[in-house]
């Protein structure tokens, strides 16, 4: 009895669309004359990124402190970077190269700790925050409990190797979360380097490189002879200021958190980058279900420091307990609020749970939920089938079945089984699967079940069409 959604969402001055999509990521289902209590509405603000007031202790008013003036007040902020790309086309060897050049590096003594991401600092001082966990896994994983993180893909491709499976799987995922790409076509120092070659075979998967008259940059280096570094820099900074990336560091800190684990000695420590405001020694965090008051902070170098702005990975200690990777993190007032927030979150864990929710997305039911809502006007779909042909049939099919206030979205329409790169992909993009005379691996099934991805098989492309027209219109019953 505090807040209707739509209220929320004018008082914010928000979309109410965006206000629905965040509750339904803390698993709340709401349409917009929803009324909701003080503690949803409290999370929901904090979401958002501004300061809730609590008019009395048994009132339960909210009154939110304008930062409207946020945008104003955003500054440039470094691009965060994330690596992707076939096995041993040089991954972990262009990390550690790129990581040489910082030249903060020197001043550090040389030490070098792995947390989950570093910052370097280019000559001209510009800044890039790497995440140092490559490939698409930790990814994938982070984009499916909704943070986005990465700003930039570097695809690293082998010159003497060319286009792979592990390549075509990473274009995808950074397809699918719409991050720009920038191809670093390794191991040029080796005899077999073919650069062109590489140029031609990513055309077939719409990769055009500037030079084929295409816009994604590519740039040819040496992970171990250490050359075009200096250009593959310049390239993804070029890219950050055409992406604009701002952010106000003058205001309470949030973030995702990119690494955690459990210190014999110093207790749970999280690396954690933030991504807006300024995380201060002291602070008092709430990451996923977890919280606690920054003990102390230690960049990526080992050095212990007081503050960290936008873009920037710190080590964080003082947290109750250990959150998961791409779990986001907020600062916040008091540490009754933070208690507050923790518990409600594990309460709503627990909920889902006891519901037999692993996750809330995926399912056909719960995709249409969310278009009625009007929260999702895309319906996404990953085809797999048996031969190249009807692939491509059901993806014509389908994507004529767009509707003026829905997309239809195709991440891939390819032949083969069901993985389970295929079934992260899906979650990661709350896509649904169509299998067409293919099957899933075993693997693969145990994790969409684990996941709740839904895996619909057919055999006939025009039941395909019939169930997708219903998904498009909303208008398919529930399964069970
Ligand atoms: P990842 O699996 O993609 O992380 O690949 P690694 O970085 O582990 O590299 C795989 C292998 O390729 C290693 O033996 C590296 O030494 C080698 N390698 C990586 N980059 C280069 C390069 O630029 N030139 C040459 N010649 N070898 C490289």
């Amino acid at each position: 009895e505090t807040i209707s959604v739509a209220e929320l969402a004018n008082r914010m001055a928000t979309r109410v669309p965006d206000v629905i999509k965040a509750l339904m990521k803390m698993g709340v289902m709401a349409n917009m004359s929803q009324i909701l209590d003080a503690d949803t509405a409290e999370l929901v603000i904090q979401e958002f990124g501004h300061r809730v007031r609590r008019v009395s202790e048994s009132d339960v008013e909210i009154g939110i402190e304008g930062d409207l003036d946020e945008d104003l007040d955003r500054l440039p902020r470094a691009p965060v970077v994330t690596i992707m790309g076939h096995v041993d086309h040089g991954k972990t060897s262009l990390l550690d190269a790129l990581r040489s050049t910082d030249v903060a590096a020197g001043e550090a003594g040389g030490i070098t700790q792995h947390i989950g991401a570093y910052q370097v600092e280019t000559p001209a001082g510009s800044r890039i925050t790497f995440i140092d966990t490559p490939g698409h896994e930790a990814f994938t994983a982070m984009r499916a409990r909704g943070a986005s993180v990465t700003d930039v893909v570097i695809l690293v491709v082998a010159a003497d190797d060319g286009v792979m499976p592990q390549t075509i799987e990473a274009i995808r995922h950074a397809k699918a979360a719409n991050a720009p790409i920038i191809v670093a076509i390794n191991k040029m120092d080796k005899p077999g380097a073919n650069p062109n070659r590489v140029r031609q075979e990513l055309l077939q998967y719409e990769i055009v490189v500037e030079e084929l008259g295409g816009e994604t940059q590519d740039v040819e280096v040496s992970a171990i002879k250490r050359t075009g570094l200096d250009k593959l820099e310049e390239a993804i900074l070029l890219q950050a200021e055409i992406l604009d990336l701002r952010a106000n560091p003058e205001r309470a800190a949030e973030g995702t958190v990119v690494e955690s684990r459990l210190d014999r000695g110093r207790g749970p420590v999280a690396t954690v980058l933030v991504q807006k405001g300024t995380l201060a020694q002291g602070d008092i965090i709430v990451a996923g279900a977890e919280w606690g008051r920054v003990r102390a902070m230690l960049d990526d170098k080992n050095r212990p420091i007081k503050t960290a702005g936008p873009s920037s990975p710190v080590e964080v200690l003082g947290l109750s307990s250990v959150p998961g990777a791409g779990e986001p993190f907020v600062v916040v007032e008091n540490e009754n609020r933070a208690r507050e927030i923790s518990e409600f979150r594990q309460r709503r864990i627990k909920e889902k749970q006891a519901a037999g929710i692993t996750a809330a997305r995926g399912t056909l039911d719960q995709m249409l939920a969310r278009i009625q809502a009007g929260a999702q006007k895309e319906v996404a779909i990953l085809i797999k089938a048996d031969m190249q042909g009807s692939a491509e049939a059901i993806q014509s099919t389908v994507l004529k079945l767009e509707h003026e206030e829905v997309k239809v979205r195709v991440l891939i329409a390819g032949v083969g089984q069901i993985t389970e790169s295929d079934i992260q992909l899906a979650r990661a993009s709350d896509a649904v699967i169509v299998a067409f005379n293919v099957r899933a691996t075993t693997q693969a099934r145990e994790l969409a079940t684990r996941d709740g991805v839904d895996i619909r098989y057919y055999s006939i492309i025009y039941q395909v069409a019939d169930d997708i027209e219903q998904l498009v219109k909303g208008k398919i019953a529930p399964k069970h």
